[in-house]
C-alpha cells in the first residue's frame, strides 16, 4: 500500500543551523504518529516543511506517492490535502465562527455556502460548539477556539492532519476537551502527525511514537514499547524529564 506520507532524507537549514538533518519517516493511511522531543529539536519545523510553510533544504516529501517538494508544487492545493492546526488557533478575529469555517471552502474550494454551512454545523455539533456558530473568536475560551480551529481544518477534507502542540497554551483543565476531539478523529481513521508534550495522550493515541533530538529521529517505537522500554539512552533520558522524585521538606 502506498504510504500517505513518505519523508526521505529531509533536511532544513536556517542559515548555519541544521534544524532538520536526514529525516526518514513513512506514515501509513490511518496511522497516528506522535512526535515528541525537547524544545528546539525540530518538531515544528518538520510539520511546517510538510505543507510548504518552510522550504526544505534537501530530501523529498511524497504525498500518496507523489513528490510535493519539487519545483512547481501548488501549495494551495497541497494545503487542502494536508491540514494543519497550530498552538495559536489562527482564527480571523473579525469573523464569527461560521464565517471562519466557510472561508477556505468558499474561497479555495468554491463550494456552495449552504452546503458548506451545513457541514460546518454538523462538525460544530460533533465538537459541542453548535451554539457558538455566530460568536466571535474573542467570545470563546481557548479550548473552544482550538476546537473551532480543528473543525476549520476538517472542512477542507484533508487526507493528513498535522497538529502542532495544539494544547500548549491551554489551561490543564481544558486540555482534555481538545484532546478528546483528536482521539475521536483517530478512532474515525484520520491520518495524523501530532507534535505534543502530553505524554499520556501520546501514549493513548499514537500507533507509533517518534522521538526527535537536534534535528534527527532518535527512536521510533509503538507507544507501549517507547514508554516502558525505550531502547536509546536519549529516549530514557527524555522520559526521565517527565518524572519527579518526591521531595520532603523538613524543618530541622
Ligand atoms: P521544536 O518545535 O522542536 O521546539 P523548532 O522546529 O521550532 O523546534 O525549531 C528547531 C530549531 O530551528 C531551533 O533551534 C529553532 O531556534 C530554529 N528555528 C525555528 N524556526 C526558525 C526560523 N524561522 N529561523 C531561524 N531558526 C529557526
Amino acid at each position: 500500500m502506498t504510504p500517505t506520507l513518505r519523508i526521505s532524507g529531509l533536511g532544513k537549514n536556517y542559515g548555519n543551523l541544521r534544524a532538520l538533518d536526514g529525516i526518514d519517516l513513512e506514515v501509513a493511511p490511518g496511522e497516528v504518529i506522535a512526535v515528541v522531543g525537547p524544545s528546539g529539536c525540530g518538531k515544528s519545523t518538520l510539520l511546517r516543511c510538510l505543507n510548504g510553510l518552510e522550504a526544505i533544504t534537501d530530501g523529498t516529501v511524497e504525498l500518496d506517492g507523489v513528490v510535493i517538494t519539487g519545483p512547481g508544487t501548488h501549495w494551495t492545493e497541497i494545503r487542502q490535502r494536508v491540514g494543519m492546526v497550530f498552538q495559536s488557533y489562527e482564527l480571523f478575529p473579525h469573523l464569527n465562527v461560521m464565517d471562519n469555517l466557510l472561508l477556505g471552502p468558499r474561497l479555495v474550494q468554491r463550494r456552495e455556502r449552504d452546503e458548506a454551512a451545513k457541514e460546518a454545523m454538523g462538525l460544530l455539533e460533533r465538537v459541542g460548539l453548535a451554539e457558538k456558530a455566530r460568536s466571535l473568536p474573542r467570545e470563546l475560551s481557548g479550548g473552544q477556539k482550538q476546537r473551532v480551529a480543528i473543525v476549520r481544518a476538517l472542512m477542507m477534507h484533508p487526507e493528513l492532519l498535522l497538529l502542532d502542540e495544539i494544547t500548549a497554551s491551554l489551561d490543564p483543565e481544558i486540555v482534555r476537551e481538545v484532546l478528546d476531539v483528536v482521539l475521536e478523529l483517530a478512532a474515525d481513521g484520520m491520518t495524523m502527525l501530532i507534535v505534543t508534550h502530553e505524554m499520556p495522550f501520546a501514549r493513548a493515541i499514537a500507533d507509533r511514537v517518534v522521538l526527535m533530538d537536534a534535528g534527527r529521529i532518535i527512536e521510533i517505537a509503538p507507544p507501549e514499547k517507547f514508554f516502558t522500554a525505550p531502547e536509546t539512552e536519549r529516549a530514557q533520558a527524555f522520559l526521565k524529564t517527565f518524572e519527579f522524585d518526591s521531595v520532603r521538606h523538613r524543618k530541622n
